[in-house]
């Protein structure tokens, strides 16, 4: 064949021309002259293609995977072996090469491309919303027809950071900017919804009680129609507490322990225990508080009666005997809770 190019008849042709004459103009890698790399100061996250990326990965490798990224490799390569080299670092730009060995019809070829890496530090998007306290959701830390006590405001503050903590791993807006403190209780502020709603959660895990959500919209964009919502998430912790006596379907229940959905407790009438759904705290009444049981003596006993002393005014009273009674003597201290004017033993 006859390359139109050199002239030559004996070489091996590429489409229309020589190997040579092809190879001349033949390019294994593109690759641009200097590339730029956006990375937030703050988290070290960068920019890629539009996106920014939530890694935490050391410089060099950063300027790596940028020249990857960057190098276009000519179909006609193969067995391609590419070396990429920093050659330095000056300030915030990283001059590199890049070494290129692969075969090319047969013929096995070497280049090289210079190239520099710009690395400009900037604030990522989540990193600016953090730093302006930007907040998508308020979880407000109320108890029910109570004041909150000090040591639940620490236990609060501290399954909030922990909740935080934990969701960091996956969600950068998980930051509190701000902890409003006002009388009726704590009101959090989230950076995203989704943390926001995870510290509620753990609230409710934590003491129990019921969530209430209800989004407020902040603004409207006018030329899209789109409402900009911030959602308010109340956790209401119940007003009883372990040990206290509430009453429920008419019954009067000692409270043992309180779970996220649920509470545990026994009647004082007849000992049974029952598992009350925390959505039915609204239907509870709270009768007594824990440190209202009061203490006094049996003065005697026979095997349907218990009589005590009323430590009211020190009068004799006589009960209904009960199994959970008939170990004690006459002398023995024994509690008791007195609920509308009733007096009920306590085991
Ligand atoms: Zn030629
Ligand atoms: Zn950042």
């Amino acid at each position: 064949m006859f390359c139109p190019e050199c002239g030559s008849t004996d070489k091996e042709m590429v489409g229309d021309i020589c190997i040579d004459c092809f190879l001349k103009e033949f390019q294994m890698i593109e690759l641009p002259k200097r590339i730029e790399v956006q990375i937030c100061s703050h988290c070290n996250s960068k920019l890629e293609e539009g996106k920014w990326s939530e890694e935490n990965i050391p410089e060099e490798e950063i300027i790596y995977r940028a020249l990857e990224r960057n190098i276009k490799i000519a179909d006609e390569v193969s067995n391609e072996i590419i070396n990429l080299e920093i050659d330095q670092i000056k300030g915030t730009l990283a001059y590199c090469f890049v070494e290129v060995t692969g075969e090319v019809h047969g013929t096995q070829i070497e280049e090289t491309h210079d190239c520099e890496v710009k690395i400009q530090k900037t604030v990522c998007p989540s990193c600016s919303k953090m730093q302006s306290g930007y907040y998508e959701t308020v979880v407000q830390f109320r108890a029910d027809k109570r004041e909150i006590k000090p040591e639940e405001y620490a236990k609060a503050d501290e399954v909030v950071e922990r909740t935080l903590i934990k969701q960091s791993s996956s969600d950068k807006l998980a930051y509190c900017p701000q902890i409003a403190k006002l009388k009726e209780g704590y009101d959090y502020y989230i950076g995203s919804f989704k943390s926001g709603k995870k510290v509620a959660e753990s609230l409710k895990e934590e003491f129990g009680g019921i969530i209430k959500e209800s989004p407020r919209l902040i603004s409207e964009d006018k030329s899209t129609g789109k409402g900009l919502y911030r959602i308010w998430i109340s956790v209401r912790i119940p007003e009883f507490e372990i040990n206290d006596f509430i009453k429920y379907e008419d019954k009067i229940i000692q409270v043992h322990s309180i779970s996220k959905n649920s509470f545990v407790g026994a009647d004082i009438s007849t000992n049974k225990k029952h598992n009350i759904p925390m959505k039915n705290m609204d239907d509870i009444e709270l009768v007594k508080k824990a440190n209202e049981v009061e203490t006094t003596t049996i003065i005697s006993k026979s095997p349907s009666i218990i009589q005590i002393l009323d430590p009211s005014d020190y009068s004799a009273v006589d009960l209904e005997m009960k199994d959970e009674f008939a170990d004690y003597n006459i002398g023995d201290e024994i509690k008791l809770i007195k609920i509308d004017n009733y007096i009920y033993l306590l085991n």
